[in-house]
C-alpha cells in the first residue's frame, strides 16, 4: 500500500471515529464501535482500549478480538506488561514479537498468548496519559509508520473525547484517572512572600479549541505552514534583538527557539500529523502532546529544558494559528499557573483577581519576582511538574513565606489554612493601627523607619504603612521593567512622582545598580563567570558613564528647588565615591550653567555593601554624607555565598558573630564621625535581626513597607540599652555562648532573650 493511499485511509478511520462518537448509545457501546472499527482498518486481529485507574492501574474497557468477558474484568497494575512498558516510554510501543519481549506478561483471561504483532500507542492528553490503545496481530507484524500514526490520531481524538466528559456518565468518570485528584504538597522557592488561597488558572495550557478531525488535510497543511512561517519570523526577529518584550525568553532560549524552529525532524512530524486528517491545531497538540509525555519522563536536566523550549514553540505555535488566548479576564481569586511569568504579562492582570502566581520556573531575582513583591502578590516558583498535577479550577493553598503549595487540600487542610490567612489578615489590621506612633524603644530609643522602593506601584505604600521616607530607591527598576532604555524625560518623570508622592518626607534616590544578576534585555552584555563579583553597578556606570550623566541630570531637574539625597551602590575604592560625587558636581554645574533650577542642597551617600568599603570606612566618611548599609550584598561578599543562592546562602546566618562584629564596627565609626547611617538590605525588615541591629546602635532602618508594622511593633517592645548589654556579653566570648546547633549565630541566645523579655520577633 503506498503512502497516500494508507493516509487515505486512515483519515477515513479518523472519520468513522468521528461519527461513532457522535452516535447515540452508551459509552461502551460507542467504545466498542471504536475499537472495532480500528481492528478492521489497521487489519489487526485485535484492538483494545485500557483507561487508567486513579490507581494508576490499567483497566480493560473496551476490545475487540480478545475474550468480551474479559472487558473491566482485566487489570493490569501499574507499570505491567508490554501497556505498563508502553506507559512508561510514553511513547509507541512497537513489537514484532512481543512473547520474546522481557516485559511481556500473560492475562489467560484475555486468551491473548499467540499474539505476536504488538503496538501499543499511549493515550495522552496535555502530556497527562489517559490510557493505551493496543493493536495485536496473530501473526509477527511490524506495524508500518503510518499505522503508528494512525493509531496515535485516533487515541488523540479519544483523549479529546475522554476528558471532554461526555463521553462516560458520572459514576464512569470517577473509575478513571482523568486528572490527579490526590491531595499534594509541592515544595517550591520563596519569591514574593504571603500567603493566599484560590483557584487554579492554567496559564497558556495549550488547549486546542478548534475541531481535532479536518476534511481537507491539504487546507490544513498549508495554515499549518503559513503559521510555521510566521512563528520562524516571530523568533528571527526577538533573536535579533526587535521587540523582546520585558521578561521574555532569555538569549539561551531564544537559541534553542530557533534550532527547533528550523528542526526538520520537528517540522515533519507537524506536517505528518496534519497531512494524515488531524487538523493544524490538533497536529501541533499532538506532536507537543508526545514531547510532553517524554519530558515528564526524562531525568537530564539539560533535554528536559529543551524539551520544555520545544513545548513552548509549539505554543506559540498554537499562538500563530489562533488556538491559544492569552487570559484577559479572570475569575474570582484567581491563583496564576504559570511555567514563567513576565513582569509585563503580571502588571497587566486584575490584581483584584489576582491572589497567587506559581511557576514551574521562576527566580527570586526574576523581574517578575520584583513586580510581584510591589504588588504584594505571593508567589513560589521552581515547582516542578506542576502544570501537569493541576487542572483549572482546583483549590489552590499557597505559602510564599514558606515556598509550599497545596493543592486540592482536604477539608481540613484548608480550613486550618484559611484560619491562617485571616489571623494575618487580623494583624495587618493591628500593624495599621500602628501607622501613626513614632517608632520608639521602651528605654526611649527614636528609630527611623523608611521604606524601599522602586516602581510606581510602591508608591501608595508609603502612605499605608506610616514609613518615614524612602531610605533606599532602586532607580534600576525602571530599566528593568522598561522594554527600551527608558528616556532622560522618562527618567525626571518617575522621580517627580516619586518626590510628588513622598511630600515632605525625605526620598534617597540610589543610582542605577545593573550588572550582576540584573541585566537589561536591550542592552547587549558580555556573559560573565562570576556576574556577582563582575561588571556592574558603578564599575560600570564610571566605565560608560553617559548612562549615568544622564540619570544624574533627570534627578537634578526632577529635584528643582527641593534637597537631593542620591548614593551610589556597590563603592569599593574611596577613588570610585570621589569619581562618582565629581560627575554629579559637574552635572550640577552644567544645569546651572544652562540657567536651570538645580536642588537647593544635595546630600551624596554610598551603599556599604563591600568588605573592602568597610575597612576604609574613616576615609569614605570624610567624603560622603550619609551611608547605608546594603547588608544583601554586604553578607554575600563577607560570607563569600551567592545570595540568590539557597543551598549556599542559608548556611550562614547573619547573626554570626563575625558578621555581627563587621555591622557593629560600621555603626560605631558612623557615630563618631556624626555621619548619618542606615541599614536597608532585606535584614532590616527582619524582627530578629533588626533588634540586633538595633542593639548595635543603628537607629535607621530601610525595610520592605510590609515589613514596616511588624518591626515597629517589635521596636515598642525593645530595650535597646539591656539587649545591647546582652549583645555585647554574646560577642565577647562567641565560642563560650554559642551552641553547636545554632550554626554559629547567636540566635539561640537572642530567642531565649526575646521569650524572657516579652519581645515579639
Ligand atoms: C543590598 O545589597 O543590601 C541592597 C540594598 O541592594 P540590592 O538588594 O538592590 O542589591
Ligand atoms: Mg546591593
Amino acid at each position: 500500500m503506498t503512502n497516500t493511499h494508507q493516509h487515505g485511509g486512515h483519515r477515513k478511520l479518523l472519520r468513522q471515529i468521528r461519527e461513532i462518537m457522535a452516535a447515540e448509545g452508551s459509552a461502551q457501546k460507542r467504545l466498542d464501535g471504536l475499537v472495532e472499527a480500528i481492528a478492521s482498518n489497521l487489519q489487526a486481529e485485535v484492538c483494545s482500549l485500557y483507561l487508567r485507574r486513579p490507581d494508576a492501574s490499567m483497566e480493560l474497557w473496551a476490545t475487540h478480538g480478545l475474550a468480551p468477558t474479559a472487558v473491566h474484568v482485566t487489570t493490569l497494575e501499574a507499570g505491567e506488561g508490554l501497556v505498563g512498558e508502553t506507559v512508561r516510554h510514553a511513547r509507541p510501543l512497537n513489537l514484532p514479537d512481543a512473547p520474546g519481549h522481557p516485559a511481556f506478561s500473560f492475562h489467560p483471561e484475555t486468551r491473548e498468548d499467540p499474539f505476536h504483532g504488538f503496538l501499543g500507542v499511549p493515550v495522552l492528553r496535555g502530556g497527562r496519559l489517559l490510557g493505551v490503545l493496543v493493536v495485536q496481530n496473530r501473526e509477527a507484524r511490524h506495524y508500518s509508520d503510518d499505522d503508528v500514526e494512525a493509531l496515535q490520531n485516533v487515541s488523540m481524538v479519544l483523549a479529546e473525547i475522554v476528558s471532554s466528559g461526555d463521553l462516560l456518565s458520572k459514576r464512569e468518570l470517577e473509575k478513571v484517572a482523568l486528572r490527579p485528584i490526590r491531595a499534594e504538597v509541592l515544595s517550591g522557592l520563596r519569591i514574593s512572600d504571603g500567603l493566599a488561597v484560590g483557584r487554579a488558572v492554567l496559564y497558556a495550557p495549550g488547549r486546542v479549541h478548534s475541531d481535532i478531525i479536518a476534511d481537507d488535510p491539504e487546507a490544513e497543511k498549508q495554515r499549518l505552514s503559513t503559521a510555521i512561517a510566521d512563528l520562524r519570523r516571530t523568533v528571527d526577529a526577538l533573536y535579533q534583538g526587535k521587540g523582546n518584550r520585558l521578561g521574555g525568553p532569555s538569549r539561551e532560549v531564544l537559541e534553542a527557539y530557533r534550532m527547533f524552529a528550523n528542526d526538520q525532524g520537528w517540522l515533519d512530524r507537524l506536517c505528518e500529523a496534519a497531512g494524515s486528517g488531524l487538523s493544524a491545531e490538533a497536529a501541533v497538540e499532538r506532536v507537543r502532546g508526545e514531547h510532553r509525555a517524554r519530558l515528564l519522563s526524562a531525568k537530564d536536566p539539560y533535554l528536559r529544558e529543551r524539551l520544555h523550549d520545544l513545548e513552548d514553540l509549539a505554543n506559540q505555535l498554537l499562538r500563530h494559528l489562533g488556538a491559544i488566548e492569552d487570559i484577559e479576564e479572570l475569575p474570582e481569586d484567581t491563583v496564576l499557573i504559570a511555567r514563567e511569568m513576565g513582569p509585563a504579562g503580571l502588571l497587566e492582570l486584575d490584581r483584584s483577581r489576582l491572589k497567587a502566581l506559581v511557576l514551574e520556573e521562576g527566580s527570586p531575582t526574576s523581574h517578575a519576582a520584583i513586580v510581584a513583591r510591589a504588588l504584594r502578590l505571593p508567589v513560589v516558583g521552581h515547582v516542578t511538574g506542576l502544570l501537569d498535577r493541576l487542572s483549572t479550577g482546583d483549590t489552590v493553598l499557597v505559602d510564599g513565606e514558606k515556598g509550599i503549595v497545596s493543592i486540592r487540600p482536604d477539608a481540613a487542610t484548608e480550613e486550618a489554612f484559611r484560619a491562617l490567612v485571616s489571623d494575618r489578615r487580623q494583624r495587618r489590621v493591628a500593624y495599621a493601627r500602628l501607622r501613626d506612633k513614632p517608632a520608639q524603644t521602651r528605654d526611649g530609643k527614636r528609630i527611623t523607619l523608611s521604606m524601599n522602593a522602586g516602581l510606581r506601584v510602591d508608591l501608595p505604600q508609603l502612605e499605608e504603612s506610616g514609613a518615614e521616607g524612602i531610605g533606599l530607591f532602586r532607580t534600576e527598576f525602571q530599566f528593568l521593567l522598561s522594554d527600551h532604555l527608558p528616556r532622560q524625560s522618562e527618567q525626571m518623570q518617575l522621580y517627580r512622582d516619586v518626590l510628588e508622592a513622598a511630600g515632605d518626607k525625605p526620598v534617597v534616590f540610589r543610582t542605577i545598580d545593573l550588572g550582576g544578576d540584573k541585566v537589561l534585555p536591550y542592552v547587549a552584555h558580555e556573559r560573565e563567570s562570576n556576574p556577582a563579583l563582575g561588571w556592574r553597578a558603578m564599575r560600570m556606570a564610571l566605565d560608560r558613564p553617559g548612562l549615568l550623566r544622564y540619570q544624574l541630570r533627570a534627578l537634578i531637574e526632577a529635584t528643582a528647588r527641593r534637597e537631593l539625597n542620591i548614593m551610589f551602590p556597590l563603592i569599593t575604592t574611596l577613588d570610585e565615591f570621589r569619581a562618582a560625587r565629581a560627575l554629579l558636581d559637574a552635572e550640577i554645574k552644567r544645569m546651572g550653567r544652562f540657567g536651570k533650577a538645580v536642588p537647593s542642597s544635595v546630600r551624596v551617600g554610598s551603599m556599604v555593601e563591600t568588605p573592602a568599603i568597610v575597612w576604609q570606612l574613616e576615609g569614605l566618611l570624610k567624603d560622603a554624607d550619609f551611608v547605608s548599609v546594603g547588608a544583601n550584598d554586604l553578607m554575600q561578599y563577607f560570607f563569600a555565598a551567592d545570595r540568590e543562592n539557597p543551598r549556599v546562602s542559608s548556611r550562614y546566618d547573619i547573626l554570626n558573630p563575625g558578621a555581627l562584629r563587621m555591622l557593629g564596627h560600621i555603626a560605631k565609626l558612623c557615630h563618631n564621625a556624626g555621619r548619618p547611617v542606615s541599614v536597608c538590605g532585606e535584614i532590616a525588615g527582619q524582627c530578629a535581626e533588626a533588634a540586633i541591629l538595633i542593639a548595635l546602635g543603628f537607629t535607621e532602618l530601610s525595610v520592605p513597607p510590609a515589613a514596616i508594622g511588624p518591626v515597629k511593633r517589635m521596636i515598642l517592645s525593645l530595650d535597646q540599652k539591656s539587649l545591647g548589654t546582652k549583645l555585647a556579653k554574646w560577642l565577647e566570648d562567641g565560642s563560650d555562648q554559642i551552641t553547636g546547633e545554632s550554626q554559629g549565630s547567636i540566635r539561640t541566645n537572642l530567642l531565649a532573650y526575646a521569650q524572657e523579655n516579652g519581645l515579639p520577633l
